[in-house]
C-alpha cells in the first residue's frame, strides 16, 4: 500500500510518458525555450512495464494513466498500453491526450486494452485555439475526440482550461457542444504549473466564475449531494440530468484531503503531489539494480512524506521546478 501520515492513500498512478508536446499551450509551456529531457534519461518501454506492474501488484494501485507532455508522441505507446492490460491485477487504464493524432490511434489503443480517454479542449473556435495553444490542430483534436468515441473509449472526457480574455466566456458554448456530441465536459481552474511562473491568483478564472457562467444557460444541481469522495471534479447535473459537466477546483476548493494520486515522471522520478518539491528517484535505483522490494519499500517512503495540502493557500508557496508538462498533468 502507497499509505501517508495522514490517512491517505494512493491508488491512482499518473505516468507521464514524455515532457514533449506538439501544442504549446500558453498556461503550460513556453513559446521555445525548454530544456527536453535526453533519450537516456527517459526510462525505457520495459522500465515503465516493471514499475507499472509494481504499482499494481505489490502497491495496490487500481488506476493508471499514461500523459505528459502528449503521450501520443510516445512511440511504444500502444505496446506499453497492451503490456500494462497484461498485468494482474489489471489495472484500470486511461490517457490524457490532447487529442492531435488520436484519430490515428484511437482503435489502435481500445484494442490494446485502453478503457477511457481525456482530450482537453478548451475552445471551440480555431483563431481562439491558435492563440491558446500556438498550433493550428483544433480540427485534429475534433477528429481525435470523434475516433475515441467511435472506438469505444468512452465515456470521453473533455478537460477545459479557461483563461482571462481569451477564452472565458466560452463555457455554455462547450457545455452545449459536448452534451451535443456525448462528451463529458470538466473545467479545471488553471495552476501555478506554467513553465513560465506567469500564473496570478486575481489573474484566473475560479470555479465559482464558471458556474455563474454556465447558470446564465444552464441549470445546475450538485450530483449526489455535493459529495464528491475522492474524485477531484465537483459534478453537477445539467438541467436536471442526466447530462453533467465537473469543475476541478484544485486552487479554490482544493481536494488535497481525498487525494489518492502518485505520479511518475517520464526520467522515473516518484511524486507524492503536483506541486512536491522533492522526488524520488527510482530510475537511478533501478539501473543501479535494485531488486522489486526495494523500489517499493522507496516509493513507499516517497509517499508517506507527502505533505497535508498542496501549500497552495500558504504565503511561503512556491511553484515546484518543473513545468507541469514535465511532471506529468
Ligand atoms: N498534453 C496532454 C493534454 O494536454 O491533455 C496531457 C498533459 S497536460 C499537462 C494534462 C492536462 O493538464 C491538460 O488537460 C491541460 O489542460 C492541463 N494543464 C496544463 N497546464 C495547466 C495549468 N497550468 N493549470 C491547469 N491545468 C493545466
Ligand atoms: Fe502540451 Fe498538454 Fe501542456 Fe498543452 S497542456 S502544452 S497539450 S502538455
Amino acid at each position: 500500500m502507497l499509505l501517508d501520515t495522514h490517512g491517505r492513500r494512493a491508488t491512482d498512478l499518473r505516468v507521464s510518458l514524455t515532457d514533449r508536446c506538439n501544442l504549446r499551450c500558453t498556461y503550460c509551456m513556453p513559446e521555445e525555450g525548454l530544456a527536453w529531457l535526453g533519450r537516456p534519461e527517459l526510462l525505457t518501454d520495459d522500465e515503465i512495464v516493471r514499475l507499472v506492474g509494481l504499482a499494481v501488484r505489490e502497491l495496490g494501485v487500481t488506476d493508471v494513466r499514461f500523459t505528459g507532455g502528449e503521450p501520443l508522441l510516445r512511440p511504444g505507446l500502444v505496446g506499453i498500453v497492451e503490456r500494462c492490460a497484461a498485468l494482474a491485477p489489471r489495472p484500470r487504464l486511461s490517457l490524457t491526450t490532447n487529442g492531435v493524432g488520436l484519430a490515428r490511434t484511437a482503435a489502435a489503443l481500445r484494442a490494446a486494452g485502453l478503457d477511457r480517454v481525456n482530450v482537453s479542449l478548451d475552445t471551440l473556435d480555431p483563431e481562439t485555439f491558435h492563440r491558446l495553444t500556438r498550433r493550428r490542430r483544433h480540427a485534429d483534436v475534433l477528429a481525435g475526440l470523434d475516433a475515441a468515441r467511435a472506438a469505444g473509449l468512452t465515456p470521453v472526457k473533455v478537460n477545459s482550461v479557461l483563461m482571462p480574455g481569451v477564452n472565458d466566456t466560452e463555457a455554455p458554448d462547450l457545455l452545449a457542444w459536448a452534451i451535443a456530441h456525448g462528451y463529458e465536459l470538466r473545467f479545471i481552474e488553471q495552476m501555478p504549473l506554467d513553465a513560465q511562473h506567469g500564473w496570478q491568483r486575481d489573474g484566473m478564472v475560479t470555479a465559482d466564475a464558471v458556474l455563474a457562467s454556465l447558470r446564465t444557460r444552464f441549470a445546475l444541481t450538485p450530483e449526489d449531494g455535493g459529495l464528491r469522495g475522492s474524485a477531484p471534479a465537483e459534478r453537477w447535473l445539467v438541467d436536471g440530468g442526466p447530462h453533467r459537466v465537473g469543475v476541478i477546483a484544485s486552487v479554490t476548493r482544493p481536494f488535497c484531503r481525498a487525494c489518492d494520486r502518485t505520479r511518475l515522471t517520464a526520467d522515473g522520478q516518484v511524486r507524492n503531489c503536483l506541486f512536491a518539491r522533492e522526488e524520488t528517484d527510482l530510475r537511478g535505483a533501478l539501473r543501479g539494480g535494485a531488486d522489486d522490494t526495494e523500489l517499493a519499500r522507496l516509493w513507499r517512503a516517497a509517499m508517506w512524506g507527502k505533505k497535508a495540502g498542496s501549500g497552495l493557500d500558504t504565503p511561503g508557496f512556491t511553484q515546484p521546478e518543473r513545468p507541469m508538462s514535465a511532471i506529468g498533468g
